[in-house]
């Protein structure tokens, strides 16, 4: 899955500062440094998961992807094509090809729409032409999702969060996505329902042959959903790596702090085991981050060059890219830099 092979999509140093202006004159005074020089590349079949506290530039990373910003440094390539400063005209088609669902499924929802005109409105903005009308399009689109295509002619508010979300996951179908960016897809669900989501969205993927990138702010909702993950923080990937060796070996002390967060459900490994870790202060902020490596006023095992050296995203794994002086789990991987040292 993850194979030589081209990237569907490849993300390029990104960059998204918000300017912070000030007074009538709006005199720049700053920037948010929401999004600050993030690489990964998205495979075409898999699922990157994208995991990060609030605030972190999840968000932004989504909507940098799908053009709905436009980042202020870096490039976005999709399908082998520079999008990253693309106009809106050059966009349009594609638009259809990628595709993001929100967290909220309600919000997302006009509720004064029945659901046949939510699911179908793309179909008339886009004007895609559909064998036997749209009707019977978004009736079937309704049906992959697990709705009752006979609710075509009701309103959101008559269905659960859960079928909300369903709804609003029909809607991302309609055109045919190949790249869909889920963003937070079960946040705002019950918890007894999320793994439902999760599971639509993988049996879907399989069904049609998609390309998902799905965030969360924990480790354990896109545990089963991912090939590979990637954890930010403050506007940088930290570590990225396939799903086993991340959840198995974690490099960087905040994955490994995210980790420890994620309940264990087995009681013989939580009696023996992982010792919980707490992350102490709160996320500085993107608009002044500390300097040199961002985590290490949290970070328990930070020394002097943490504060000093911005460590590089390297490579200490096969496949396993870590940003940190002191990683963890380096025993169990060969560090190639340390062979020749
Ligand atoms: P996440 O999704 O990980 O919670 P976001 O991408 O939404 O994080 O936000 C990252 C940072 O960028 C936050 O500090 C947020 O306040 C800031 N931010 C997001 N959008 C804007 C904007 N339009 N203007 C200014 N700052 C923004
Ligand atoms: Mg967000």
């Amino acid at each position: 899955m993850t194979s030589q092979n081209e990237p569907l999509l490849s993300v390029q140093n990104m960059e998204k500062h918000f300017p912070v202006t000030k007074g009538l004159l709006k005199k720049q005074v700053g920037a948010v440094k929401a999004v600050d020089g993030i690489s990964f590349d998205v495979f075409k079949g898999e699922t990157l998961g994208l995991v990060g506290e609030s605030g972190c530039g999840k968000s932004t990373t989504g909507r940098l992807v799908t053009r709905l910003l436009e980042p202020t440094g870096g490039k976005v390539i999709f399908e082998g094509a520079d999008i990253t400063h693309m106009g809106q005209g050059r966009l349009r088609p594609l638009r259809r090809d990628m595709q993001m669902i929100f967290q909220d499924p309600f919000s997302s929802l006009n509720p004064r729409h029945t659901v046949g005109t939510i699911v179908g409105a793309p179909f008339r903005i886009q004007g895609v032409q559909t064998e036997h009308g749209v009707k019977k399009a978004v009736q079937d689109i309704l049906e992959l999702v697990g709705l009752n295509p006979e609710h075509y002619n009701r309103y959101p508010h008559e269905f659960s969060g859960g079928q909300r979300q369903r709804i609003g996951i029909a809607r991302t179908l309609a055109l045919k996505p190949k790249l869909i960016i889920a963003d937070e897809p079960v946040s705002a669900l019950d918890v007894s329902i999320q793994a439902q989501v999760v599971n639509l969205l993988e049996d879907l993927q399989n069904e049609l042959d998609l390309t998902y990138v799905v965030i969360a702010h924990d480790l354990s909702v896109v545990r089963h959903i991912s090939d590979r993950v990637a954890v930010m923080y403050l506007g940088k990937i930290v570590e990225i790596a396939d799903r086993k060796q991340l959840y198995s070996s974690p490099m960087h002390p905040y994955t490994t702090a995210l980790l420890s967060a994620v309940p264990i459900p087995d009681p013989k490994a939580r009696r023996e085991g992982r010792e919980r870790i707490r992350l102490t202060g709160d996320v500085p902020s993107p608009l002044n981050p500390p300097p040199a490596c961002r985590f290490h006023t949290r970070c328990w095992k930070a020394q002097e060059i943490c504060k000093t050296v911005e460590p590089p995203l390297e490579e200490l794994a096969s496949g396993h890219r870590v940003a940190c002086h002191f990683p963890e789990n380096a025993a169990d991987v060969a560090k190639p830099a340390a062979a020749s040292a």
